[in-house]
């Protein structure tokens, strides 16, 4: 009962709701039903009140017991009065002694020419409608004569009027609890199973998913509840396997250090080249795992958004022949040709001069780290709306259907190929991060065996913000 409140409350609205708009239709009908007996038993009296003035207004002896037995046949009490109050005739059921409905003022009214009307109640409780009219003489109105018809029988027809109207309305009335505990089951069953549903998800239970497929608001919100438990999932998943790279990264060089600093310590070498050697690799692992530290660490506060870009106008020819000038010397080392070449006027970007040297230096470190002949060159290639900067080189080239994973985080072509190289797999989805963050765009094309190519387009902005075209 207690997960149905909101069905409760739905319903318990509905039926009150319902309740008032019944009860303020049945008062209406019984009214209009009252109102349309009285009226017309009013008219009906005065209509025969008006019949017997003018039989007793005739000159005919019979008149006066045509007018009691016409009285008796009409079920209704005549009493035809003079002015004094004294009762020149009386018939009918209702006590001729029993004269308290006939007041001196309505008397006088009648005196006067006037009609009246009432309703009268006895001691005993019965109601009658009262109609009085002048009765013509000689000279003016001899009499006043009065006729009382009971509302007994208007009464019985009312009474049958009012037990139907309580009857059909208990019947809607059911008829509508009904219908409302469905209607209530209907909206809050979906509430119910996304209750069911959100509770299981925040418990863990990711892989739970709500099969409503309506097209209103619940349907919408049961969407929105299995898109949430995807994004859950997926990342559950992703950390999981964030945590499981980065231990491996982090055993790898930990277990070298280990190792070659024991091999040193112990004195387990046999000349003083084997024991350079050795210190080499320590000192080769701890630059890599400060890499590793430094890029984690960036990644992570790109992706809690704590990154803070200091924009400013870049001068990217400037950039890239700076990031040119500080991987020379790693090339040259490999042998490899490095060249930079620009066309089109060169422009200024809009960005953070530091991130877009972090994002040409990975790209130039990549370039030479897997090219082992020819070189790289670098091309900068300025437009009426954009700046490309691109790095192509002829290393050994990416497959295709690896292409699309290389932005993902610890994402190695051959697995052994960065340790070997000495990447941490954390460089490209750094790059496409602040190359989005600065609202460019990276695209990369590879042959294997042949050389890869990575391109970043940046559009550009007048000083005034709007973009050119
Ligand atoms: P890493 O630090 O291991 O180089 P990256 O994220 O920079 O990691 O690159 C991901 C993978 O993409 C690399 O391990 C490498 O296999 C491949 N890769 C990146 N740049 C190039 C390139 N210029 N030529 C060939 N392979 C590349």
């Amino acid at each position: 009962m207690r997960n149905n409140r909101i069905g409760l409350k739905l319903g318990l609205i509905i039926i009150t709701l319902f309740l008032i708009v019944l009860v303020f239709l049945g008062f209406s009908i019984e009214r209009m039903f009252t109102n349309y007996y009285y009226a017309r038993m009013q008219t009906e009296t005065e209509e025969l009140t008006s019949h017997f003035a003018v039989m007793a207004d005739s000159t005919d002896a019979m008149s006066e017991q045509t007018m009691k037995t016409f009285a008796e046949f009409s079920n209704v009490s005549i009493f035809n009065m003079r002015q004094d109050g004294a009762v020149i005739l009386h018939s009918g059921v209702h006590d001729s002694s029993d004269r308290t409905f006939i007041r001196t003022s309505d008397l006088n009214k009648i005196f006067s020419g006037k009609k009246v009307n009432l309703l009268y109640e006895d001691t005993t409780g019965h109601r009658y409608f009262v109609s009085g009219q002048p009765i013509q003489g000689g000279e003016g109105v001899a009499s006043a004569l009065y006729v009382m018809s009971s509302t007994e029988q208007m009464e019985q027809s009312l009474s049958g009027v009012r037990n139907l109207l309580i009857l059909s309305g208990m019947g809607a009335f059911l008829l509508a609890l009904g219908i409302t505990w469905i209607i209530a089951q209907f909206l809050s069953r979906p509430l119910l199973q996304m209750q069911k549903a959100t509770r299981k998800i925040a418990a863990g239970e990711l892989e739970t998913r709500l099969e409503l497929k309506t097209r209103d608001e619940m349907g919408a919100l049961a969407e929105a509840i299995n898109d949430l438990a995807v994004d859950l999932q997926r990342y559950r998943d992703t950390r999981q396997e964030f945590f499981a790279n980065i231990s491996h990264e982090l055993r790898t060089p930990i277990t070298y250090l280990e190792g070659y600093s024991r091999v040193v310590k112990e004195e387990l070498y046999e000349t003083e080249a084997e024991k350079n050697q050795y210190l080499d690799i320590i000192y080769e692992e701890s630059v890599r795992l400060q890499h590793l530290v430094d890029d984690l660490f960036d990644l992570a506060k790109m992706e809690e958004g704590k990154i803070t870009l200091v924009l400013e106008w870049v001068d990217l020819s400037e950039l890239a022949e700076h990031a040119v000038r500080k991987v020379e010397l790693k090339a040259r080392g490999k042998n490899l040709s490095l060249s930079i070449l620009q066309s089109g006027t060169a422009s200024c970007i809009w960005a953070d001069s530091k991130r877009m040297e972090q994002i040409v230096l990975n790209l130039l470190e990549n370039a030479i780290r897997y090219t082992e002949r020819g070189g790289i060159k670098v091309h900068l290639l300025y437009e009426a709306a954009s700046a490309t900067f691109i790095v192509e080189d002829t290393g050994m080239g990416i497959p295709a259907d690896e292409l699309p994973y290389i932005f993902e985080r610890f994402y190695r072509v051959e697995k052994s190929r960065s340790r070997q190289f000495g990447g941490t797999g954390l460089g490209l989805s750094i790059v496409k991060k602040l190359v989005e963050l600065q609202e460019g765009k990276i695209q990369v094309s590879s042959k294997i065996g042949e050389g890869t190519r990575f391109e970043i387009r940046f559009a550009l902005q007048s000083e005034y913000g709007e973009e050119s075209t």
